[in-house]
Parts: structure tokens; sequence; C-alpha cells
């Protein structure tokens, strides 16, 4: 099995991919955290790109693909292994029919078809991070996910390029298929859309806009929500019967809701802190670490567990062996 020195001369004949050792992935990362990664390689080119995974896979080593870093918590000690970015990024159109590459942004990927008076993506205006990590983790906001417009995925898998239909790719709240399969890898989604008026659909996306620049101002060096909501079917009944109606949205319970009961807004750690405003809500004001990060969450969690009994679960995704997560 090669070394971790030859996978990296492996990876460095690949035209068109750029490769670096002990490669710092904070600045990879919206939380500005994370110690370096052994061997990290990034390119715009499919066929580079695919030529690096057969590369990573020959060598054995422990190898990971990140997007944008907006729902990224990496270790303080980095990865020892090999970390590969897609960058990707075009876009197309052809009558109803978008596709796009999986390292494009998911913003660009909305203005782009506002731009073309197409409907079904507008709601997610302001979703950081890139098309693959959104149909990765389902991304969503204001009761529409990505997955509503799935048609086609194209992933690798070791073997030739594949397509997955929306059903293959088991789409759910905030999951599908590749969530539990780490290994394979998005290039590109085909989004089937409506036609409608271009000017409506800006309007409804600026003001969806307006109120998550509120929320998240672009400064801060966060993961969105930490935790996914709970499906309000899911609960123990008596739990259930505890939670007003007010905070119930599409069958789900947001976890805020059971957070604020437990004291979390304010919470800090270090220079971690959950915000006053949003008990979900969890920020690096500066210099925090991956270690005060997790022990925060894991403190949020036991006095969910304790308090309630139920198990609230990240949304936000871990690199590297970081203490308390659940990999
Ligand atoms: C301020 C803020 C607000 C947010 N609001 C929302 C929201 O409203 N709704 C929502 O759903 N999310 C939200 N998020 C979370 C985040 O935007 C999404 O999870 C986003 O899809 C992550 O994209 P990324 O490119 O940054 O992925 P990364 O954080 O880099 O990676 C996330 C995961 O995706 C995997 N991945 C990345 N690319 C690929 C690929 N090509 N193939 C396979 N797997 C891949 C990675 O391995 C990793 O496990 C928010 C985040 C922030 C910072």
């Amino acid at each position: 099995m090669p070394t971790a020195e030859e996978a990296q001369a492996r990876l460095a004949e690949i035209p068109n991919l750029t490769v670096s050792t002990d490669t710092p992935l904070a600045p990879h990362t919206r939380f500005g955290i994370g110690g370096p990664a052994d061997i990290y390689a990034e390119t715009r080119s499919t066929v580079a790109f695919v030529a690096a995974m057969e590369a990573a896979r020959a060598s054995g080593l422990p190898t990971t693909v990140i997007g944008s870093g907006t729902n990224l918590i990496v270790s303080d000690h980095g990865f020892r292994g090999i970390v590969l970015r897609f960058l990707g990024e075009s876009l197309c159109v052809a009558g109803q029919l978008v596709t796009a590459d999986a390292g494009a942004e998911l913003q660009d990927l909305v203005d782009f078809t506002i731009a073309h008076g197409l409907k079904g993506l507008e709601t997610l205006a302001g979703i950081p991070g890139s098309v693959g990590a959104a149909i990765y983790g389902n991304a969503g906001a204001y009761g529409h996910s990505i997955a509503e417009r799935v048609e086609q995925v194209t992933f690798y898998d070791g073997s030739p390029i594949r397509f997955f239909t929306n059903e293959q790719c088991q789409f759910q709240y905030r999951e599908s298929i590749f969530k539990r399969r780490k290994d394979w890898i998005i290039f590109s989604a085909d989004l089937r859309l409506d036609r409608a008026d271009a000017a409506v659909l800006r309007q409804t996306a600026d003001e969806i806009m307006k109120v998550r620049n509120e929320k998240f101002p672009v400064t801060m060096k966060c993961a969105g929500s930490i935790f996914k909501n709970l499906l309000l079917r899911d609960l123990p009944p008596a739990v259930a019967a505890q939670v007003p109606p007010n905070v119930v949205r599409e069958g789900k319970v947001a976890s805020a809701y059971f957070l604020e009961q437990v004291g979390a807004k304010g919470m800090e750690r270090g220079q971690i802190r959950v915000a006053t405003y949003h008990a979900n809500l969890i920020y690096n004001t500066g210099g925090g670490s991956a270690a005060d990060l997790c022990a925060l969450i894991a403190d949020l969690k036991e006095r969910v567990r304790q308090r309630f009994a139920i198990v609230l679960e990240e949304e936000v995704q871990f690199v590297g062996a970081v203490h308390g997560s659940p990999r």
C-alpha cells in the first residue's frame, strides 16, 4: 500500500489538480476552525477529480470531500489523510432543465434560475455552500428543499460515473443516500423547474435574503443551525404534548425550542458562543477551537437529553477525529 508521500506524488502527477501538503483547513471553513490536512487537492476538472479519487482509493488513506466548508467542524488536529474539493461550477439550462456542477455555489444556481425565469429554488436564496453539499444534505429553507427539484444526480462511487434518479437518492429532511455513503461523490445535478416571472422570483429571493442576513450576519463564523429539527411524530407523546403549537412548522419542531428550555441562549465555552437570539446557532467569536465547540455541543445535547429524554442530532458534519463527534 502506498505511503502518504507516494500518494502525494501520484496526485501531483494528475494534470489540472492542485495538490498541497500540511494544508490548514480552517480557512476552508466558515467556523474558521481546524488543523491541517496531510494532503489537500482541488480541481475544476471532472477528469482530474475522478483520477484524484482513484488515486486516493488506491492509497488506502482516509479520504474526505469538502465543499465550501459552511457546515463543517474540522478537528483542531486536522485530518490525517486526503481532503479533496471539486471546484467545477458550470451552470447550463435547456428549457426548464438546469444542470449544475457540484462545485457551483448554491446562491449562483438560485440567481441563475431566477434570471432565466425558472421557479423552484428561490426560497433557497441565501443558503451558503455548494450545490454538491446541498444535494448531500438536502438543503432547504422556508418549507422547501432542493430535493423537490432534483431529477437526476451524477456521482462517482469507485466505478465509472453513475446516475441516480430522485427516488434513488432517498431524500428526506436534511438526508440523502449520499450522507450515508460518504465515499460517493456528487459531480452534478439536473433540476427541473417551472416557468415564472423573473421579477417576482427575484423579489421573493431578495426578501428572504434580507431576513437571513439579519439572522446570520455574513461575517458570522458559524454553520447555520447546529442541530436538525425534530419530527413531531417521532417525539415521545409526553414531550410532544409540551410543545406549543407555534413552534411546529410542516410537522417539525425547532430544536431551538428544546435548547431554549435548557438555557442554551448566550452559553459560552472559550471563544465559542450560543447566539443570544437563537438557541440553535453557535458561533466562533474569534480564535475558538473545535474542542470547545464540540464540548458545548455535547453539553447542550446532554441538557436536552436529561430534561426531555430526546437526543438532538447534529446537522453539522465532522472532519477528522473531533472529540465528542458522532464518528
Ligand atoms: C449562515 C448559515 C446558514 C445556513 N442556513 C441553512 C439553511 O437554511 N438550510 C440548510 O439546509 N442549510 C443551511 N446551512 C448549512 C449549509 O449551508 C449547508 O449544509 C450547505 O449545503 C453546505 O454546503 P458546503 O459546500 O459548505 O458543504 P461543506 O460544509 O463543505 O460540506 C458539508 C458536507 O457535504 C459533503 N459534500 C460536500 N461536497 C460534496 C460532494 N460533491 N459530494 C458528496 N458530498 C459532498 C461533505 O463531505 C460534508 O460532509 C447554513 C449554514 C450557514 C453558515
